[in-house]
């Protein structure tokens, strides 16, 4: 009889960004990667992008949910089904309890392992990207797995998690390469979805210039195509430390008396012999 294993619980990843298409220039690889490799992968855009055009008649509301939907067509392309929008406005995230308690939330339901975000410290870079990355790590550590912080949420039932991986991208100091070579093709095709920024005419454009930033790469001896990250590690344990040391000491107790059982049946069959 061979016992029918439950299938592993799949992987969770969530990236966090500030506007739609900043996912697919920083780490659009990475993403299809994961996403082929069986991890589910939640995107949060904190903002919908609705500033981002040159066109005068386009408005923020249209040009938001246009690019709400770009987002996902591009989600799509890289095999990602969801989409969490915060609908904070373009330009004017502010690094708050609010939006912070905003993002625990969102860390808290999707409940991942891994965060990709924004590296909040490279220097000047849009507002944005500098406040989304400085956020979500302070809702990673430690706002996310204190029961005590926004202690309304757990109130509720939204228990706190901890995140033990985050990939910051846009690094200045990338310690964490990821080879995105086979997912080339669904890069661009992803990037190309945000029609309202990126030019499908450029596409041949955009392959060169990959292929010269992956030959420079392997020039200066790095993988050639790789999309770079710091990472940040927050102890390799899910579950609380407390927990931890009382399952190794059941574990030593467990093994104490299988040996001190071991030692009464070699002495009962010793006195038998
Ligand atoms: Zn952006």
């Amino acid at each position: 009889m061979s016992a029918v294993e439950a299938p592993a619980e799949p992987r969770r990843a969530l990236v966090v960004m500030a506007h739609p298409d900043d996912i697919e220039f920083t780490c659009g690889g990475t993403v299809a990667q994961l996403s082929d490799d069986g991890w589910h992968v939640t995107f949060c855009l904190v903002t919908s992008g609705d500033k981002g055009t040159k066109d005068p008649m386009l408005g923020p509301a249209d040009l938001g949910a246009l690019r709400e939907a770009e987002q996902e067509a591009a989600a799509a392309e890289l095999g990602i089904k969801r989409c969490i929008f915060l609908r904070v406005p373009d330009g004017h995230v502010e690094d708050g309890s609010e939006f912070r308690g905003q993002l625990v939330r969102v860390l808290r339901e999707v409940r991942p392992e891994l965060m990709i975000t924004w590296d909040g410290y490279r220097g000047f870079n849009h507002r944005d990207h500098r406040t989304v990355g400085i956020a979500a790590l302070d809702a990673v550590f430690p706002l996310s797995r204190n029961a005590n912080s926004y202690a309304e949420q757990v109130a509720t039932g939204v228990e706190p998690v901890r995140v033990n991986t985050v990939l910051l991208a846009g690094s200045n100091e990338p310690n964490y390469f990821v080879d995105v070579s086979d997912q080339l093709d669904r890069r661009i095709d992803a990037l190309l979805r945000h029609a309202s920024q990126v030019q499908a005419a450029n596409r041949d454009e955009m392959v060169k210039r990959m292929r010269q930033r992956a030959e420079q790469a392997a020039r200066a001896g790095r993988t050639p195509w790789a999309e770079s990250f710091r990472r940040l590690t927050f102890g390799g344990a899910s579950t609380p430390r407390r927990s931890d040391a009382l399952k190794a000491e059941a574990q030593r107790q467990t093994e104490a008396a299988e040996a001190r059982q071991a030692e009464q049946v070699e002495r009962a069959e010793g006195s038998n012999g």
